[in-house]
């Protein structure tokens, strides 16, 4: 049977790193894959993690099985971190899933279940696992406009004018904050727009949240998300604690199902039960667990909320330092969006070829849709990479 498989294409941003290892030279910069780095390129565990891993160490008295949607006080931390009190907690069902990817994961196995005709709305580009996932269990896509390279901000009237077409019963597919791979965002009058349109269109929100803490703050990136669970009658919503915890490797995310008024909320709830079962039975626990030591201990959860707040002004300052760089370069605004873009990454909106130009040329690795990831930058880098930029006559 095994020869009949498929040889799978090679993963573009695991090829690009394999160039940039082989690469001699000193000065190259490593630009590509999605995981958070300090000024030293080290991704460090983070110490309010290190804290509750010890403690955990100490007091944990087994490893048994816990539940099918994981530990209880796990959903209510984070349903907590990510809504706050913008739905009574009792409409809403989650589940633990092995990670942000699990999450999104079983939301569309969720949808698939519910509905086999929904169609699934994805911002043109989005997260390229969210295509892939959907395209694996066969659901349909529809890209509906996003970015728009002349600006790098976002093509909001296009946005809206795809929206406007979705059905009853389809889904639309939001990043909650920090998109991914563009960096543009929309602002809360713009949101309060495609809740309109949601709810004209009586289509579901699907919130993808993977960065929050990284773009304005923790309250303010999950605005957005707190605002369409508010308005709208039913609302998924997949959260990942690898980049805000930074616990990658841990697996750690939860699927949450808000349904107003609480009327589905049992229904969902043993869906989500059932379909972890089928998958994978019992999410990982170990992240989970950290993560609920240290949103539940104030003295934890101060020193993880302060070390996260350095890490997302350590990317914003250097973003701003790469636009007044490039406006000193070029003494043009063309580059601000750079300094407006939110989170971990920015579309340069460059071509392909440009992309390859500024390897080739200058050892600076992004992924060709020109996606960089900021925190891959230091603030002697910074400078090098305005450069380059300039000097391939982008
Ligand atoms: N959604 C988006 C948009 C992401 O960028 C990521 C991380 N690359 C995830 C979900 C999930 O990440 P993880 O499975 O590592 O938690």
């Amino acid at each position: 049977m095994f020869e009949q498989l498929k040889p799978q294409p090679a993963d573009k941003i695991l090829t690009l790193m394999q160039t940039y290892r082989e690469d001699p030279r000193a000065d190259k910069i490593d630009l590509g894959v999605g995981v958070y780095k300090n000024a030293q390129g080290v991704t460090p565990v983070m110490r309010a993690i290190k804290a509750a891993e010890h403690r955990l160490w100490e007091e944990q008295e087994t490893k048994s099985y816990v539940g099918l949607l994981g530990d209880p006080a796990f959903s209510d931390a984070m349903i907590d971190l990510v809504l706050g009190d913008a739905v009574p907690r009792a409409s809403v069902a989650a589940a633990a899933t092995p990670g942000g990817t699990g999450a999104v994961r079983q939301a569309f196995e969720m949808i698939q279940y519910g509905n086999p005709k929904a169609r699934v709305f994805v911002s043109d580009p989005t997260w390229p696992n969210h295509i892939s996932i959907l395209n694996y269990l066969g659901i349909e896509t529809v890209a509906y406009r996003y970015f728009d390279s002349e600006t790098g901000g976002v093509d909001f009237d296009g946005m809206l004018a795809d929206l406007d077409q979705a059905q009853p019963g389809d889904v639309i597919l939001l990043h909650g904050c920090c998109h991914n791979p563009t960096g543009a965002n929309l602002n809360p009058v713009q949101w309060q727009e495609v809740i309109a349109v949601l709810k004209k269109t009586q289509a579901i929100p699907m919130i993808d949240i993977a960065y929050q803490g990284f773009g304005d703050g923790l309250d303010e990136d999950a605005a957005a998300t707190r605002a369409v669970a508010a308005a709208m009658p039913e609302t998924l919503i997949a959260a990942s604690c690898s980049k805000n915890f930074g616990i990658y490797r841990e697996r750690t995310g939860l699927l949450m199902a808000v349904s107003q008024g609480g009327a589905n909320t049992g229904i969902a709830r043993d869906t989500l039960a059932f379909l972890n079962r089928q998958n994978f039975s019992f999410p990982p626990d170990h992240g989970a667990r950290l993560v609920t030591m240290i949103l539940t201990d104030p003295e934890l959860r101060a020193d993880w909320a302060a070390e996260l707040e350095e890490v997302r002004l350590s990317m914003l300052g250097l973003r701003k330092q790469l636009a007044d760089e490039l406006q000193k370069l070029t003494g043009s605004d063309r580059f601000a969006f750079l300094g407006q873009h939110r989170g971990m990454f920015s579309r340069l909106g460059t071509s392909p070829e440009m992309v390859e130009k500024l390897r080739a040329d200058h050892g600076v690795y992004m992924v060709g849709d020109s996606r960089m990831n900021i925190a891959g930058l230091n603030a002697r880098t910074v400078p090098v990479l305005a450069q380059a930029i300039v000097s391939a006559g982008i």
